[in-house]
């Protein structure tokens, strides 16, 4: 049994964390760069050992020193949380080779996964859609020219090694190809050292639909059903909601039954993400697998009523999902606002610094998790997100207007927050249709 997890992270999954160890009767153990020694993750943990200095590379990404905090903290297992070492499999291979249990899946499965190209070729042997595209990686002995014309243009070059919109380009007519290859290749080179690319057809008007999936290392693998994160910035998700507008009962039948073939398929044990994209003909395309909790889980928790990263660790355990497939039911709407430290009227730059007060959201079916507080300063090195505001009513258009009411009582004075352009994304006649696309904030808010 785990009875004491090292959270290999920082703000609000590491509260979100701390907060089902204390419930389970879990100790906990925070790690901290020195930039955060007066983060609530330190204050609420059991236990904190400062692994660095405030660039990640030298704290949060230190392998070494992430381990040396479990063995003086002599706890059982290491939970990564999302980014930062979640998806490395170098590191989850260390922690269970140092004695310690990786709150996530076995690092082959989490290996394959992570190449986008093998993920591509398990989902087909899963009977999974995938974009229709090349069969396998462009190198100097394919022809790419006639494999894109093939395919359609346009035609989307991805890296296989690729995460956060790099490595990505599109090509929309055959005299663009060579030179998106090769920026797509150097960028992936530089930021990966992985220079392999594939081609997709470009779908236009996407949707991006992905499904929550939980399997135990007993053979049992649940759906806990879908999300939409359309309302998406160069790549970065600011607003998830489930279920999906307007996806038709049979397309989720469909799409989530082929999300658990893909994890049955890929023999994995513990939480993962199945993304996909959708067509205007409710048309769903497998993209990847994240191998990880991801920022938007909350959504499902709302709508599902599971404790995601208890299940985790109990999984993690040994333990079987506490459900069946059968068991898991969707109730009501919920929506999800990121909360980030920019200002959506300066293109979104970002804006650390001190928040000088704050008020929190709250009232029926409102949750905020957050890691700050009044007087807390926001560090200029991390991710920019410092809430996930996140509601939970009968009816999307009940939970639009709590999330709108949430948002004006929420008050963040000191920095820049996109609250304000939640609030009007929340109003924007397409949004409350549930007929926006992943290309829908550039097109109606940022030019
Ligand atoms: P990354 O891991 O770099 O974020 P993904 O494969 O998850 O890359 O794709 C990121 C986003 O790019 C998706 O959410 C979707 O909006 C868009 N995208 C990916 N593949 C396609 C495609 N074939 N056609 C159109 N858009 C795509």
């Amino acid at each position: 049994m785990i009875q004491k997890i090292l959270i290999a992270n920082r703000g609000e999954i590491a509260l979100r964390i701390i907060r089902a160890c204390r419930e389970m009767g879990i100790k906990s153990v925070a790690v901290y760069s020195q930039a955060d020694k007066d983060s609530m993750h330190v204050a609420l943990a059991d236990e904190a050992y400062c692994v660095g200095t405030a660039k990640s590379a030298d704290s949060y990404l230190k392998i070494d020193q992430i381990i040396a905090a479990a063995e003086v903290g002599n706890v059982d297992a290491v939970h990564p949380g999302y980014g930062f070492l979640a998806e490395n499999a170098h590191f989850n291979e260390v922690c269970r080779s140092s004695g310690f249990e990786f709150i996530g899946p076995s690092p082959q499965a989490m290996e394959k996964l992570g190449d986008k190209n093998t993920a591509r070729s398990m989902a087909i042997a899963n009977d999974v859609p995938v974009v229709p595209g090349s069969d396998g990686l462009i190198d100097a002995n394919t022809d790419a020219t006639q494999i894109a014309r093939d395919i359609g243009f346009p035609v989307l070059i991805k890296a296989t090694a690729g995460g956060g919109g790099k490595g990505m380009r599109v090509a929309e007519t055959e005299a663009d190809l060579e030179t998106a290859l090769n920026q797509a290749r150097t960028e992936a080179g530089a930021a990966f050292g992985n220079s392999g690319v594939y081609l997709e057809r470009y779908v236009t008007s996407p949707r991006h639909v992905e499904v929550q999936v939980i399997a135990d290392n007993h053979g049992n693998v649940c759906h806990l059903f879908e999300r939409d994160c359309s309302v998406q910035r160069r790549h970065q998700k600011l607003i998830e909601e489930a279920p999906s507008p307007n996806l038709p009962e049979s397309r989720r039948k469909a799409i989530c039954d082929a999300a658990v073939r893909m994890i049955r398929g890929a023999e994995y044990g513990n939480a993962a993400t199945v993304e996909f994209i959708v067509d205007k003909n409710d048309d769903f395309f497998f993209i990847e697998v994240n191998a990880r909790i991801q920022v938007e889980h909350p959504v499902t928790e709302a709508i599902t009523g599971i404790d995601l990263i208890k299940e985790q660790i109990r999984v993690a355990s040994g333990e079987k999902l506490s459900f069946a497939q059968d068991d898991v039911s969707c109730t009501g709407h919920a929506i999800e606002c990121r909360i980030n430290a920019e200002n959506p009227d300066k293109n979104f730059m970002p804006n650390p610094g001190k928040i000088t007060r704050l008020f929190t959201p709250g009232g029926l079916g409102v949750r905020f998790d957050s890691h700050v507080y009044g007087g807390y300063s926001v560090p200029p090195h991390y991710d920019s997100m410092i809430a996930k505001l996140i509601v939970h009513r009968p009816t999307r258009e009940e939970a639009i207007a709590t999330m709108r009411r949430a948002l004006l009582e929420m008050q963040v004075e000191g920095i820049e927050t996109t609250a304000s352009f939640h609030d009007k994304v929340l109003q924007h006649p397409e949004f409350i249709a549930g007929t926006h696309d992943t290309k829908f904030v550039e097109r109606e808010f940022t030019g």
